[in-house]
């Protein structure tokens, strides 16, 4: 079987806002791989192939997927959902499980506080399975990904490719794919509303008005949108990180910021209670790879432009966003610790 996908590019060179959907789709299913070949219909230009192609099958709307089997018969399919259920042999959405109601995420925070993080972890995968996402940055909370694939149960990975990580980081992200056999959905802005903020206000705005609007566009909003797959996902956020944005996060919650697949998303901290020198212990027992910024004095990464080293002695949180208020260095991504409840 041979797998083609159209998808349209709008005359920005942005591809557009439902193609895009499809392919997050596919990626936080680990489908991605099983389309062979990618076709652009340009919307300006009749004569680009995915055009063409769109003729030739009498299709107007992308994406589109054009499936060869071996005998040379071709099908297509407008839907994306009906193409992964129908050829992929896979549901399109995951397996239901039941609604969540607050009383059992707080039971959970409480009979959990002080556990094992693989303990945590074991809860939120037995009770969400695959509908749990492990959100991982590139930076030390790999050891969710040894823990919850120690635990044998199934799990999800995306990371937010902002488009500014270190080229250590996008090497690093490559190491721990072959090294726990994890498909890793790489979660991208939105190319829409990216390329405009990048032409009217330059690559590096946040040192002069701050980093919320870019954090916003190639971060935020992304997650949104991945977490709106899920019923729940999984920070590797700890308590030791930063005592004015993170020094009460409990080890599981509703999250106050996204919300899931038709409801509450749940939110797991399962390292909440570890110390930096606790997860590193692990890293170091467990032979667990690390970025290799590490060993250059880089202890909390994000994005290149945006982490700094930092001297014996400084916060670990000091060598985010540098020129900003303490209160003020948090991404969105957890913009819910530092809200009143409700
Ligand atoms: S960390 Fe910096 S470069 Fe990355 S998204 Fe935020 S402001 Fe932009």
């Amino acid at each position: 079987m041979h797998v083609t996908m159209v998808k349209k590019r709008l005359s920005g060179g942005a591809p557009c806002r439902k193609c895009q959907q499809a392919e997050d789709l596919l990626r936080s299913r680990g489908l991605w791989s099983r389309i062979d070949e990618i076709v652009w219909a340009d919307e300006d230009d009749p004569s680009s192939p995915g055009m063409q192609l769109g003729q030739k099958h009498q299709v107007k709307v992308a994406p589109f997927f054009i499936v060869r089997d071996d005998d040379g018969k071709e099908l297509v399919y407008e839907s994306s959902l009906k193409f992964i259920k129908e050829r992929l042999g896979e549901e399109p959405v995951k397996a239901e499980v039941s609604a969540v109601e607050p009383g059992e995420v707080e039971e959970a925070a409480r009979s959990l506080e002080g556990s094992h993080p693989s303990e945590i972890l074991r809860w939120g995968l037995s009770r969400f399975g695959d509908r749990l996402a492990l959100a991982f940055s590139g930076a030390e909370d790999v050891a969710l990904i040894h823990l919850a694939r120690a635990g044998g149960l199934p799990f999800s990975v995306f990371t937010l490719d902002t488009g500014r990580l270190h080229p250590e980081t996008y090497r690093y992200i490559d190491t721990v794919r072959k090294r726990y056999g994890v498909e890793i959905a790489m979660v991208s802005p939105d190319r829409t509303t990216l390329e405009p903020f990048v032409r009217r206000k330059g690559l590096f705005s946040f040192y002069d008005d701050g980093h919320e609007e870019c954090c916003g566009i190639r971060k935020v909003e992304p997650l949104r949108r991945v977490l709106s797959g899920f019923a729940a996902w999984a920070t590797g956020q700890r308590r030791d990180q930063s005592p004015a944005t993170r020094g009460a996060i409990p080890v599981c919650e509703i999250d106050r910021t996204f919300s899931g697949a038709g409801g509450p998303l749940v939110k797991l901290n399962p390292l909440a209670a570890w110390t930096s020198a606790e997860v590193w212990q692990l890293l170091r027992d467990e032979e667990i790879p690390w970025n290799p910024l590490h060993e250059r004095g880089f202890v909390s990464i994000g994005c290149e432009p945006c982490t700094r080293a930092i001297l014996p002695g400084e916060h670990e949180r000091a060598g985010r966003w540098w020129w900003e208020e303490n209160t003020k260095r948090e991404c969105g991504l957890h913009i819910g610790n530092t809200r009143a409840p409700g």
